[in-house]
């Protein structure tokens, strides 16, 4: 059963106290990756929701929406995107900038990667702050994308990131 599947995935994610830094309880979804059952039942639960709804870009975030991205957009029958760190991509590229705790970060997308109309969904690990997705978000927008919805195998609610999504849905395994 659904229930059966997010029980498993759930259980195989591992959590690293104060790591990278004093206070962070890192999610560390590799872990999940070792258990082959575990990473079928995420990539699928995905595709079950998203295989008949005409999305054509799944745009993954740099790093861990590289490992469920693509596995998505291969069975959806999706060209992948990637959303990168800055000074990564090669060619021509489109630049959206988001604070961090700290300062701010810069999400970078190649120019003509995606076409004004098309339909994407997001993918990436985690959300938190939601500050993350949300940079995504813009970035598609300004090229014209419809964000169908946002996915993340895993929500930390108490940071109330969805809030930060506008009128993007989200969806999440494991919260
Ligand atoms: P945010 O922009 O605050 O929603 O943070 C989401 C991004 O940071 C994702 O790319 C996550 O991989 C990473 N991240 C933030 N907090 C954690 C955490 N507690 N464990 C693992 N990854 C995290």
């Amino acid at each position: 059963s659904t229930d059966d599947r997010i029980s498993r995935i759930s259980s195989s994610i591992r959590v690293i106290p104060d790591f990278p830094k004093p206070g962070i309880m890192f999610q560390d979804i590799t872990t999940l990756l070792l258990d082959p059952m575990a990473f079928k039942d995420t990539i699928d639960l995905f595709v079950e929701r998203y295989k008949d709804k005409n999305i054509n870009v799944v745009a993954g975030i740099e790093a861990r929406g590289f490992i469920f991205g693509p596995p998505i957009a291969l069975a959806i029958g999706a060209k992948f995107v990637p959303m990168r760190k800055p000074k990564k991509l090669p060619g021509e590229v489109i630049s959206e900038e988001y604070s961090l705790e700290y300062g701010t970060d810069t999400m970078e997308m190649h120019v003509g990667a995606v076409q004004a109309g098309e339909r994407a969904l997001v993918v990436d690990d985690l959300i938190a702050t939601g500050g993350t997705l949300s940079a995504a978000i813009r970035l598609l927008g300004r090229v014209g994308v419809d964000v169908v919805e946002c996915a993340c195998v895993i929500e930390l609610p108490e940071l109330k990131g969805r809030s930060r999504l506008g009128d993007k849905p989200l969806f999440v395994l494991v919260s």
